[in-house]
């Protein structure tokens, strides 16, 4: 079985995120395995090599510098009729969610996306895939190749590391790529936190912090003594606490860091399905009956006002001394 895997990259530089999918592919197929990176000057290519890959393509151009899923579907469709192959995969994200369904309408291909579990049996492809907000487990039958694949990151990790280095090659690019959407503007998080989605710990709230300098001072800053990423519910989106890109959940983002704080968060079904695979969950919630309780590793039965600032402050002694 041939796998060609999209690295995700910004247009400039190959992102984490690629790992899960080369992951996969190496409990799916071992060495039988082919990457492609798109952009322009792309960064980071180095750490894609690493992994036993056949070969990394790298398809690079001026008109490819941004992260444009228009351009780069025909480039990753080239990619696939080249290498002949069975499966194309990506990790579950914004960018492969738009990236690949392009493909598989160009390709004409089956997609399934967001899969924890691979097998083939009697000549096809069996997956299962969280549905109904990641409240039950879906199996599904697949037939036809290619077949385009997203994998959620936390079912897979990280892939092992090989001793030799894959051959990197340039692919061409075709020639002709579509100019309908123009790149405006990227609108990132403030305050050089990490990245949502990649965070090894995340601190979250809910509704019950106000206003948005309330969010800012608990969870802000309890989120910075971490190094963490900071997350909503969307309750605390809808009501302006927020920011939208903050949202974590079934409409939201799906996150799975070491560690996840839930601030005066409920536990609601739609919240759980975003952040239920985190590793450990910890809960602080003023009613002992709320339903985080029912998933969190660790409870802390409280008013955030009363225990939020001296964890802060505990954890900058500790960080410090
Ligand atoms: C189609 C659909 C999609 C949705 N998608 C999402 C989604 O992606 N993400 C999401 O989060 N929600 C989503 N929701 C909304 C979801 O159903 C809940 O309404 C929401 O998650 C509740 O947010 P909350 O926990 O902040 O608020 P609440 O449910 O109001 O809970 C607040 C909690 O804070 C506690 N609390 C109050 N004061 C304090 C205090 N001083 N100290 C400590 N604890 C305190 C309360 O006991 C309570 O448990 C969706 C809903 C629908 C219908």
């Amino acid at each position: 079985m041939k796998i060609l895997v999209i690295a995700e990259t910004d247009g400039a530089k190959v992102s984490e995120k690629s790992l899960p999918a080369i992951a996969f592919a190496q409990q799916v197929a071992g060495e039988n395995f082919t990457i492609l990176a798109i952009g322009h000057n792309l960064s980071g290519i180095d750490s894609l090599t690493r992994y036993g890959a056949q070969s990394v393509w790298v398809a690079e151009e001026a008109r490819l510098a941004k992260p444009l899923a228009e351009r780069y579907a025909p480039v990753v469709v080239q990619a696939v009729q080249h290498l002949g192959a069975d499966l194309v995969v990506a990790t579950t994200s914004t960018f492969s969610r738009d990236l690949l369904a392009r493909v598989a309408g160009l390709l004409n291909a089956p997609m399934l996306s967001d899969i924890i579990s691979f097998a083939v049996r009697d000549g096809h492809v069996v997956v299962k895939r969280p549905i109904y907000s990641a409240n039950l487990i879906g199996t599904f039958e697949a037939e036809g190749t290619p077949l385009v694949l997203t994998v959620r990151g936390p079912a897979w990790g990280k892939p092992r590391s090989v001793e030799t280095s894959s051959p990197v090659q340039p692919l061409s690019v075709p020639a002709e790529l579509s100019t309908r959407s123009e790149w405006l503007s990227l609108e990132g998080s403030a305050g050089g936190r990490p990245d949502l989605t990649q965070a090894r710990v995340v601190v979250s709230g809910g509704r019950p912090l106000k206003d948005a300098e309330t969010f800012e001072k608990y969870i802000g800053k309890l989120a910075d003594v971490l190094g963490g990423a900071v997350g909503a519910t969307r309750a605390a989106v809808d009501a302006g606490i927020a920011p939208n890109e903050l949202q974590v959940g079934q409409t939201g983002k799906t996150v799975a860091p070491e560690l996840y704080i839930a601030v005066a968060i409920s536990g609601s079904v739609q919240h759980l399905a975003g952040m239920k695979d985190s590793r450990v969950i910890v809960a602080i919630n003023i009613d002992p009956e709320a339903p985080i309780f029912q998933v969190a590793d660790y409870g802390l039965v409280a008013d955030l006002y009363e225990v939020v600032p001296p964890l802060i402050e505990e954890l900058k002694q500790a960080r410090s001394s």
